[in-house]
């Protein structure tokens, strides 16, 4: 899978032949580029910068906010247009809904890409895990708006930086309604012949989608009483609410085009059937239109390192997910390399942040195949990492062994509706309803609309993320750091 010389040298050709036709025809001043550009010095990261001295208007992000799609492609595009001899945007495919996977490519456009080494910034594959896109945009953001900085200055010499902070744009919409880990391939849960045909809707007014269970006023709450199903007008009429949401239930980072469902009933670990379903992998490898086009674009881009950042814990993993290190194995070489870089790229997330960050292999933290770092070490021999970002909540005392984020998370909330409720407050025939096996409300049962702390995070950031994103920002220049530099595109060693 990896680029013959043959097309290399062509790809060099065509470069060489246009570079020539733009300088004869219209700028001179680009040959100096191919020449002896003199290299801004490459500073050590102890002297990066923090905040930018000035902010350009309408680049002020609140990196305590949480921004719809929408919003972060006009930050995208308001950067790129900002600057545009250090970036350039583009899309590099679609998702199942038509948004775009954007990509900012950052460098410094008077050094010629031939001397550089590219490293990749990608987050969101996963819809609900938002604080990764708003890590990844603040990288670019720094980056940018410190162009003219002397550190950020020798980064951008040598590196060329692709950032692509949202993998999954429907996903992370849908987000704003329910934390969605999935993409939106249209799927029909109900079997109703009519995909999303009875969407999560608000229908309390609360801003929040609650899950129902059926009980009596006189009840004590909890998450163990019989579910009725989860809050919808029942747009489908079908008595059953909210049995067919927009998601597909797949995990795109189980679909990648390397070791797909390669787990069954003889691998030895059987844990990782659960977590690795044959369901949630998707119906072929890399069937999903953006993980398509992520595979593309990795493959026809050079790269040395990439990082896909992510929530849930507080680490950085590196390959392999699908099995454990071997020694003896000449497809584990580089991974010594990436468990040690890991390993600095967790200090310095924890140095800038305070709160804990641990590392491991990620088949150490838990079995999985076809994620993302194992198709682009194993597939494209690219230094991959998973950073996971935060971890909500708090732990018991403090410690920062416990990796958590140490934010207050808001309280669950569980409100009672009488079937009276139901139809003047709601406005729903409440001896119409039943639950997923037909079973109606009895009459003295009502609903419980119980709304947890994630379902009333979906419409913000959580505390402290601008702290958040500036450690994601220094565990990421770990990661370019340790990458070869210099004269030329650092061809990793380790392709042969
Ligand atoms: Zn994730």
């Amino acid at each position: 899978m990896k680029k013959t010389f043959l097309t290399r040298t062509f790809s060099a050709l065509i470069a060489l032949t246009m570079l020539f036709t733009i300088s004869a025809v219209a700028s001179p001043a680009l040959a100096v580029s191919y020449g002896n550009y003199p290299l801004h010095q490459l500073l050590p990261m102890e002297r990066r910068p923090d905040d930018p001295e000035e902010i350009p208007e309408g680049l002020e992000i609140d990196w305590n906010q949480r921004y719809t799609f929408a919003e972060l492609e006009g930050q995208l595009a308001a950067l790129a247009k900002e600057y545009p001899k250090f970036s350039e945007l583009y899309s590099i495919g679609t998702s199942w809904q038509e948004r775009d996977l954007w990509c900012l490519e950052i460098s410094n456009e008077a050094v010629s890409k031939d001397r550089k080494t590219g490293i990749g910034v990608f987050a969101n594959i996963h819809g609900g895990e938002r604080e990764s896109a708003s890590s990844a945009m603040y990288m670019a953001w720094w980056l940018l708006l410190n162009s003219e900085d002397p550190y950020v200055q020798g980064l951008l010499d040598r590196y060329v930086i692709y950032v692509v902070p949202v993998i999954n744009p429907d996903g992370y919409e849908q987000s704003f309604v329910n934390n969605n880990r999935p993409n939106l391939r249209p799927r029909d849960w109900n079997g109703d012949g009519v995909p999303f045909s009875d969407p999560y809707t608000d229908i309390d007014g609360d801003g929040y989608i609650a899950t129902l269970y059926r009980g009596k006023a006189s009840d004590t709450p909890s998450t163990s009483m019989a579910k009725f199903g989860t809050e919808s007008p029942d747009w489908d009429k079908n008595g059953i609410l909210g049995d067919d949401p927009r998601t597909s239930g797949i995990d795109m980072n189980r679909t990648f085009n390397y070791q797909w469902n390669r787990f069954d009933i003889e691998t030895e670990n059987t844990q990782v059937i659960g977590n690795n379903s044959w369901s949630s992998a998707g119906p072929d490898a890399a069937s999903e239109p953006e993980i398509k086009a992520l595979q593309d674009f990795l493959y026809k881009t050079d790269m040395d390192a990439l990082t896909t950042l992510h929530t849930g814990i507080q680490c950085v993993l590196y390959p392999w997910c699908y099995r454990p290190y071997d020694a003896d194995n000449p497809k584990d070489e580089e991974i010594p390399f990436m468990k040690e870089t890991a390993a600095k790229m967790a200090a310095a997330f924890q140095d800038y942040t305070g709160r804990g960050f641990y590392t491991m292999s990620s088949y150490e933290d838990y079995p999985t195949s076809s994620e993302m770092i194992d198709y682009a070490y194993g597939r494209l021999n690219i230094h991959a990492y998973t950073i996971e970002v935060y971890n909500g909540g708090k732990s018991e005392d403090g410690d920062i062994s416990d990796c958590k984020w140490e934010n207050t998370l808001p309280e669950a909330k569980w409100v009672f509706y009488s079937q009276q409720d139901i139809k003047d407050k709601l406005h729903l025939d409440p001896t119409a309803l039943k639950d997923s096996s037909g079973k109606p409300l009895a009459e003295d049962e009502g609903l419980w609309f119980y709304t947890s702390s994630t379902a009333q995070m979906v419409d913000k950031a959580p505390e402290n993320q601008d702290i958040m994103v500036k450690g994601a920002r220094d565990a990421i220049l770990t990661m370019i750091e340790s990458e070869p530099h210099g004269d030329g595109y650092q061809r990793p060693y380790y392709v042969k």
